[in-house]
């Protein structure tokens, strides 16, 4: 069976239709699988050639702000990058691990994990799993509290300056606004001229991976990175070294990230919801008794302070 991307794009959309509209948020539950029909997009590490075309679509699909480093100078692959609020993608350059062999480059972007931790976090659910696959983020609602940036195991989510009244978290949203809803696939598919981008629906991609290892066991070692890891995502990779020489962890195990922080990340939006009023409480407590004691200002003063202080430190990790 070969199937190539433009194929992907007729299988995959054809169901899409059915699907969009009815978002709903990701279940941390031993017992959820994913959304049957998610997509996804497959990178064949080995073909990616490095020439950030990928990057420019990227850039130029989402009006984000030309780069100072123009897409063109190569010099970026000088140092590894992340993504920021500029750059929803980038690609990094790493050494060949095997002697004698062209570089290898890895974009990078959300991985849009079946069970998201930046979804399980959000105290106030600005974050989405779709059944699509993409997970997207509405800055309506984000409180701006940063606990996704904190919990994503890929050091995905952003925060971006550029209008100081209204800062927001940034991140890949896998093109679902403005081109998968539309029945298009990804701006960087698109663009990749090696077709090192795969669009699918996940389960067909993962079958492709394995038909690519099994058919090339020499060009590709037997891993398809996010098949398994935090329990799985939607953007999925093939190399011919092992992944971690190549900045991808391999520390992360198989078990979703909401199941690992539910104890302790998982009280986080209770405690950002109940600390309004848990302040409101402590500083009428400390009126009364300051007003019953005769000494109000100065202990109120104090009181308010520290409290101010430990809330600007919960909310600005
Ligand atoms: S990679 Fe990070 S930001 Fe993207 S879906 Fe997973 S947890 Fe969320
Ligand atoms: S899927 Fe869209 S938003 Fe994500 S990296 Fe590709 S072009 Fe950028
Ligand atoms: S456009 Fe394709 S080949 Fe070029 S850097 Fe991006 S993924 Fe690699």
């Amino acid at each position: 069976m070969n199937i190539n991307r433009r194929d992907f794009l007729k299988v995959g959309l054809a169901g899409s239709a059915a699907l969009i509209g009815s978002s709903t948020k990701a279940l941390a539950s031993e017992y959820f699988t994913g959304w049957p029909d998610r997509f996804g997009v497959l990178t064949d590490t080995t073909l990616c050639i490095g020439c950030r075309k990928c990057e420019v679509a990227c850039n130029e699909a989402y009006k984000l702000p030309k780069p100072k480093v123009p897409f063109d100078d190569y010099s970026v692959f000088e140092k590894r990058r992340r993504t920021h609020a500029g750059a929803y993608t980038v690609v990094n350059r790493f050494e060949n691990p095997k002697p004698g062999r062209e570089p290898i480059y890895v974009k990078i972007q959300c991985m849009h994990c079946d069970e998201p931790a930046c979804v399980s976090v959000c105290p106030v659910k600005a974050f989405t799993k779709t059944p699509e696959g993409a997970v997207i983020y509405n800055k309506g609602i984000c409180i701006g509290c940063r606990y996704c940036m904190i919990a994503c195991p890929f050091n995905i989510p952003a925060y971006q300056y550029f209008n100081a009244f209204t800062p927001e978290v940034t991140k890949c949203p896998m093109c679902f606004d403005i081109r998968i809803e539309k029945g298009k696939i990804p701006a960087c598919v698109e663009a990749c001229p090696m077709e090192a981008l795969t669009f699918g629906k996940r389960s067909e991609l993962i079958k492709l991976a394995r038909q690519k290892i099994m058919t090339q066991p020499n060009k590709y070692i037997d891993h398809i990175y996010g098949e398994h890891e935090v329990g799985g995502t939607s953007w999925l990779y093939l190399a011919e070294a092992p992944f971690k020489p190549l900045g991808f962890r391999n520390d992360l195990g198989v078990k979703p990230y909401p199941e690992l922080t539910k104890g302790a990340l998982g009280m986080v939006p209770l405690v950002i919801m109940l600390w309004p009023a848990l302040l409101m409480g402590l500083h009428t407590f400390s009126k009364r008794r300051d007003r019953d004691s005769g000494t109000e200002n100065t202990t109120s003063t104090r009181t308010q302070g520290e409290v101010v202080n430990h809330e600007e430190k919960e909310a600005m990790p």
